[in-house]
């Protein structure tokens, strides 16, 4: 079966969309996704995997850890798993064909809507961080490398503005070598609504938003004492969004030369076999979402080094599963072993150094700061 013909029509999706409470709107791409999420969960005409994974999720744990005063939230998630233990990019071995994957031949009852002129399928992630979460795949297989789809990343938060759209880099925590966005209902993360704290002027712990950009249609700010280096970006102009991606991309890769020499840290630059040449891109987490009440784009930007921290390559027993990609970024630290949920729920300091050793350093930040005050719109 062809990817194309996973699409739920309108038609299949009618006794869902009667079960919406929106179900006297007009029906749009947020309402299709809402009765595809319902349809996927039936019982009777869904997907198996799904709905196990739905019952493994609800059986997961959590904890709040207080990271110098900025809250995290700590998971102890099965569904993540493969993500989890993936190394799709960092595995430079010849075994994985990177031409087929398993957004190309998606599991038994997987169905999705197709977006964007039947450009991406929108399917349940069956990596379940939050009950909606989704994968915005390409319907052919193409390189995880975003240069040529910052405006369908736009179009789309645009557009499925009751959500918010991720996307991890290669070796920034994406798992699959096939293009993808991810997405989950907007504002349900930890740090997605510590963001719109410190925008807000709200303090959390001693974080607060630097401003790099103040114009009248654009903002820019970088987060001081934060668990991690971050850029925010606000503005009402899809256009200014969508040249900020690309002005932001371009700063990055300049800094992302000076990735080398790092012990279990990929150089930056070398072949890559999932992307079957060199790394083009700079390693980053993105998160962009719309406000449609106020006009308004918001994206998150997280510069990266990796997304394994040491404590990744430890041996034996002091070895943690972890893994830093956009969820992670946002404050929603996920494992997939009981052992490291409780040894990392009584030490923030692990966590700490984990967000550390994934981040560009700070003497890359501040350079990348500098050069990011070069943005003219
Ligand atoms: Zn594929």
């Amino acid at each position: 079966m062809m990817i194309k013909d996973r699409h739920l029509t309108d038609s299949e999706l009618t006794d869902f969309f009667m079960k919406l409470e929106h179900k006297n709107s007009k029906i749009d791409n947020n309402l299709r996704i809402e009765a595809m999420l319902l349809q996927q969960m039936d019982p009777t005409v869904g997907w198996p995997g799904l709905i196990n994974n739905m019952k493994i999720f609800s059986k997961g744990q959590s904890a709040e850890v207080k990271v110098n005063g900025i809250p995290v939230k700590l998971v102890l998630n099965k569904t993540r798993t493969p993500s989890l233990k993936s190394n799709t990019f960092e595995n430079n071995v010849n075994n994985i064909n990177p031409e087929r994957c398993l957004l190309c031949e998606l599991d038994k009852g997987q169905r999705g809507i197709l977006i964007k002129d039947k450009k991406y399928i929108v399917l349940a992630n069956p990596g379940i961080t939050l009950p909606g979460d989704l994968t915005i795949s390409s319907v052919k297989h193409e390189k995880q490398i975003l240069t040529g789809h910052f405006q369908d990343m736009v179009e789309i938060a645009t557009n499925l503005f009751h959500l918010s759209i991720y996307f991890n880099g290669a070796l920034a925590g994406a798992s699959s070598p096939h293009f993808h966005f991810q997405a989950g209902y907007k504002d349900k993360l930890i740090g997605e609504q510590q963001i719109q704290a410190l925008l807000a002027g709200k303090s959390i712990g001693n974080a607060y938003l630097n401003n790099i950009i103040s114009t009248h249609n654009c903002k820019l700010f970088s987060a001081e004492n934060y668990l991690q280096p971050i850029h925010v970006v606000t503005t009402k102009n899809s256009n200014i969004m969508l040249q900020f991606c690309r002005f932001y991309m371009d700063k990055l890769l300049h800094i992302s030369k000076n990735i080398k020499g790092y012990s279990n840290i990929h150089n930056f630059g070398e072949y890559i076999n999932s992307l079957k040449g060199k790394e083009s891109e700079g390693r980053v987490n993105i998160l962009l979402k719309y406000y449609p009440e106020s006009d308004e784009y918001i994206a998150a930007f997280f510069p990266k080094r990796t997304n394994r921290p040491q404590c990744y390559f430890k041996k034996g027993k002091n070895q943690i599963i972890l893994g830093i990609a956009i969820k992670e970024s946002l404050g929603n630290l996920i494992t997939c072993r009981k052992k490291d949920f409780e040894l990392l729920k009584n030490s923030s300091d692990l966590i700490e150094e984990a967000y550390k050793d994934t981040s560009i350093t700070r003497t890359m930040l501040l350079e990348l700061n500098k050069s990011l005050k070069d943005f003219s719109h």
